[in-house]
């Protein structure tokens, strides 16, 4: 057992089906993914097969609906695959899998009539397809309501002008779950309609060049005139906006559970290296000043954890969990970075070299405190909790 499962496995918030769940999610990740990491990472991408080969497996419609090919489980589940995936030796595949399975297709669960969802979540869950989320826009990031793409409705179309950045999955989307103006300023004006990305006007600008995730892609989007049926728009004009700061919950908890797999992955590699290393004729494992320091990434490990699992917790239950998911991908973001920095520091001069996983796991994990809305923003949302309490 590794050194940072020995807490998790006495946690009152999983039972023994989780525990069968975690365990065949490792298996696959570690015969089938974490062989051909560095080779996706060194490639910037992975293969299309991959996301046919975790469809298979059910685990890009843990919380969809049975009747659409889904599995019906709950936010549980989806917390333990996001920190086992994560653990394959690439964060961008396990990110760009998950976009699919939760961030884009929930769009769909939540807002789409019953012959959209017959018509799209099968092949989604299947792996068949690949989904993009397209929200974030060049002048329009953190401040959603202020997306400028528009969709104007002629006859049974809407016809669609814009663009969009950052959009993992981007390169190779089949469909895109995508935000556009439908109306006036503002929230109100906000809708979401699912975009086929074979429709004429469209184009995929430059796969961006991140500074980590490499084997995730994430690109610039070009709409130019396109005609989408009036029948792709998800719900009714103007739900845009609700829809995506409820699921937006979903996709904190996602980001939360990924930094706690990381770190889980960078305490063990950390512990492991100050076994074997040897300093000044003793183990590295062997000088207080480490074991305290290794003492305090298993205490922001195991904190991380426990705001995490409550939130999933709330989650499953089917209560709103705005304030617990944001402090809890507040916390585990920033404290994976401090992980990472404490990991990378242990191994000396041998931590920044770009044959060690520590190295590469330093760099994937500065995005945490950005994606899925920043630390600032998380902040404001706990901070509007308090002060709607207080009056
Ligand atoms: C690797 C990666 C993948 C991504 N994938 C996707 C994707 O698939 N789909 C998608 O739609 N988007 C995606 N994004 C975009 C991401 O959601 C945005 O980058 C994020 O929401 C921040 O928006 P922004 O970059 O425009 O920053 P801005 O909103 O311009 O913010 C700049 C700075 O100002 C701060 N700030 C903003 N508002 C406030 C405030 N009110 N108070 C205090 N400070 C504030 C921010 O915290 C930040 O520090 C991705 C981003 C990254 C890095």
């Amino acid at each position: 057992m590794a050194q940072s499962e020995q807490v998790s496995r006495s946690n009152p918030y999983f039972d023994q089906d989780h525990e069968i769940f975690r365990s065949s999610v490792r298996t696959f990740v570690q015969k089938e993914m974490t062989p051909h990491a560095d080779e996706w990472e060194r490639q910037g991408i992975f293969p299309r097969e991959l996301f046919t080969r975790v469809g298979e497996l059910g685990y890009l419609g843990v919380r969809h609906p049975v009747e659409y090919g889904g599995t019906g489980l709950d936010y549980m589940y989806t917390t333990i695959l996001c920190e086992e995936l994560v653990r394959c030796r690439s964060v961008g595949v396990a990110v760009n899998l998950m976009v699919q399975s939760e961030l884009a297709s929930s769009i769909i669960s939540a807002l789409g009539s019953e012959e959209q969802k017959r018509r799209f979540l099968p092949d989604v869950i299947a792996g068949k397809k690949i989904l993009a989320l397209g929200i974030t826009e060049p002048s329009a990031g953190s401040n959603v309501a202020a997306i400028k793409t528009t969709a104007r409705l002629d006859g049974d179309d809407y016809v669609i002008d814009g663009s969009k950045t950052f959009i993992t999955n981007g390169t190779r989307a089949d469909y895109i779950t995508l935000a556009v103006r439908t109306g006036g300023k503002g929230s109100d004006g906000v809708s979401t309609i699912l975009f086929p990305t074979d429709t004429p006007g469209f184009s995929v600008g430059r796969k961006l060049e991140k500074m980590g995730n490499h084997a995730g892609d994430t690109a610039e989007l070009f709409f130019d005139g396109c005609r989408v049926p009036r029948a792709n728009l998800l719900g009714p004009e103007g739900a845009g906006f609700k829809a995506i700061m409820t699921l937006f919950e979903g996709e904190r908890l996602v980001l939360a559970a990924f930094a706690c797999g990381i770190m889980a992955e960078l305490y063990d590699i950390a512990y492991q290296y100050a076994l074997e290393r040897q300093v000044f004729g003793q183990r590295i494992a062997d000088i207080q000043l480490w074991r305290h320091r290794l003492a305090d990434m298993e205490t922001l490990l195991e904190a991380s954890r426990q705001l995490t699992y409550s939130a999933a917790y709330m989650l499953s239950t089917g209560a709103r969990a705005d304030r617990e998911t944001a402090m809890a991908k507040l916390f585990s973001s920033q404290a994976v970075k401090k992980i990472a920095d404490e990991a990378l520091q242990i191994h000396g001069g041998y931590g920044y070299m770009e044959d060690y996983l520590v190295c590469r796991l330093y760099l994937d994990v500065d995005a945490f405190t950005i994606g899925a809305g920043t630390s600032e923003v998380m902040r404001e949302i706990i901070a509007g909790h308090a002060a709607r309490r207080h009056g």
